[in-house]
């Protein structure tokens, strides 16, 4: 394992800053992102063993150590966020820069760390039994192009709160930033507890080094944050694997709903960083009783209605075949993935405007926009003939990932046929998707939704193995003396 020296590491640093303000690839010269450059790797191979190092130096430090080494992280993504965000927006060229920011100042806030760190007891006749939460040692963690950093540092976070240490394989289109990112953190961490290489990251990521890592001796859990691919190559790996896989969150509106509320809400979660999240609103079902009427109040909460020939006109713009044979399927296309409402708007034949948030249209049940997750902000909305059509469209068209789905209405007993029926992982009522992480609603957020492997959004809890020590008939100190 080669280590630079630190003008290197400076040179490194300001070739990649470099190359993402002027958008032009390396020279061919350019060095491997980095070796050793706080956490930055050659090889796997190399990743695993600091990983591994750097898990014994942890254990040393005890919780007091985990706190503080995750405080640097969300001082960094909190501090840093303008800037962090801003190469994250230059290098993916997707999403919207004020939500880079604000993804990462929200993470630096609410990802939870060592407080949910807890035990459980049992207390009988026959002593105790303490259930602790061990951590597994190095996790091998593939993240998106879609939240790049956020997803870095938001595992980081977790896996770090239960004590272990993680290696990560970014999005090759997402790992510049990714690497800044890290360098730092580990060089925040390092200087504050003398431990470096707590996040490790393969500098030039492939599918090959993603296997290598899936199938390391020194990798004891998986975590992946992706599409199908990624979810089904890891779902087949040996390695237990904690899979947060891809949605296609549909939304019901029935007679009974807010109607100016679910279009705020709509937009609100469906213009999220254009519509790249996993949980952001990608279909809706809307009841014909209010369908004219709900349009209307998309229009007034600021959305462009686009007429039935530029939605064909988009259609044909923004989702592509793929694949061959039985594989053959639509996706979006890579122009228009994440790119702003305007842009759609244009590629649509209408005329956008400064600040425009999301384009919707009326379009039948068979759209591809429909089935396909598109990660843009257009919105198909679909007429229904009552609610109970509605729920089922909504059904089919989320594909049985059991992701996340989203009804507005006052009718508790639509709200509870739609949860039993979806039996998705995150299921929002009278809000925007964005609720289901916290943001706006009650609990805690992450950027990893377990759905297929069932831990919905991580936590530290989710990255260990149980523990029972037990103590036989000494201890539980209730209870009066035995008498002689
Ligand atoms: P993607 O599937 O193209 O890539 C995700 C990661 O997997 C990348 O690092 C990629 O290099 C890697 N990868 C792809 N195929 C692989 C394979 N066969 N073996 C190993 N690694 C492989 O997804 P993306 O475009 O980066 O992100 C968008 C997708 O991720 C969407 O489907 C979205 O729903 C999903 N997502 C899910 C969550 C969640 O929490 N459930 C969060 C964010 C994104």
């Amino acid at each position: 394992m080669s280590t630079p020296t630190a003008p290197d590491i400076a040179a490194i640093v300001r070739q990649v800053i470099a190359e993402i303000t002027t958008g032009q690839p390396a020279a061919a010269a350019r060095p491997a992102i980095a070796a050793n450059a706080h956490g930055i790797f050659g090889s796997v191979n190399d990743a695993v063993a600091a990983a591994q190092t750097a898990f014994e130096q942890l254990e040393g430090l005890g919780v007091e150590g985990r706190r503080r080494a995750i405080a640097q992280i969300r001082r960094i993504a909190i501090e840093d966020a303008e800037e962090l965000g801003g190469m994250e927006f230059a290098e993916t060229k997707i999403g919207r820069l004020d939500h880079k920011i604000e993804k990462l100042k929200v993470l630096g806030e609410k990802v939870p760390g060592v407080e949910f760190m807890t035990s459980e007891v049992f207390s009988g006749d026959h002593g105790l039994a303490v259930i602790e939460h061990a951590p597994f040692g190095v996790i091998a963690a593939i993240t998106p192009v879609t939240h790049s950093l956020p997803t870095i540092a938001c595992n980081a976070i977790n896996m770090i709160a239960s004590g272990n240490t993680v290696v990560v394989n970014p999005h090759p289109s997402g790992r510049k930033v990714a690497a800044e990112g890290v360098r730092r953190f580990n060089a925040a961490i390092h200087r504050d507890l003398g431990i470096d290489n707590l996040i490790s990251l393969v500098a030039e990521p492939t599918l090959e080094s993603a296997a290598e890592l899936f199938n390391h001796r020194g990798v004891k859990l998986i975590c992946v944050t992706g599409g199908p691919a990624v979810a089904r190559a890891a779902l087949q790996s040996s390695r237990r694997a904690i899979v947060a896989g891809p949605g296609n969150p549909p939304v019901v509106v029935d007679a009974t709903a807010d109607l100016d509320r679910a279009a705020r809400s709509i937009i609100q979660g469906a213009a999220y960083d254009n519509n790249l999240l996993c949980i952001g609103e990608k279909q809706v079902f809307v009841v014909d009783a209010v369908f004219d009427a709900m349009m209307a109040a998309m229009e007034r909460a600021g959305a462009l209605r686009l007429s039935a020939g530029q939605v064909d006109t988009l259609t044909d713009r923004a989702i592509v075949w793929t694949g061959e044979g039985s594989h053959r399927h639509q996706v979006p296309c890579k122009d228009l993935l994440g790119k702003d409402a305007s842009l759609l708007a244009r590629a649509a034949g209408a005329t956008g405007h400064e600040g425009l948030e999301l384009v919707f249209g009326e379009t039948d049940l068979d759209n591809p926009f429909v089935p396909v997750e598109q990660m843009m902000p257009f919105l198909p909305f679909v007429r229904c003939r009552d609610v109970d059509q509605a729920i089922q469209r909504a059904h089919e068209s989320e594909h049985g990932f059991r992701h996340t789905a989203i009804i507005h209405s006052s009718d508790v007993r639509a709200m509870t046929r739609m949860g039993r029926l979806l039996d998705t992982t995150l299921f929002v009522k009278n809000g925007p998707s964005v609720a289901g992480l916290g943001l706006g609603g009650e609990g805690y957020l992450s950027f990893s939704i377990a759905t297929p492997t069932g831990e919905g959004v991580t936590t530290p809890l989710t990255f260990t193995r149980q523990r029972r020590c037990t103590l036989v008939d000494d201890l539980r100190i209730l209870g009066s003396p035995a008498v002689a």
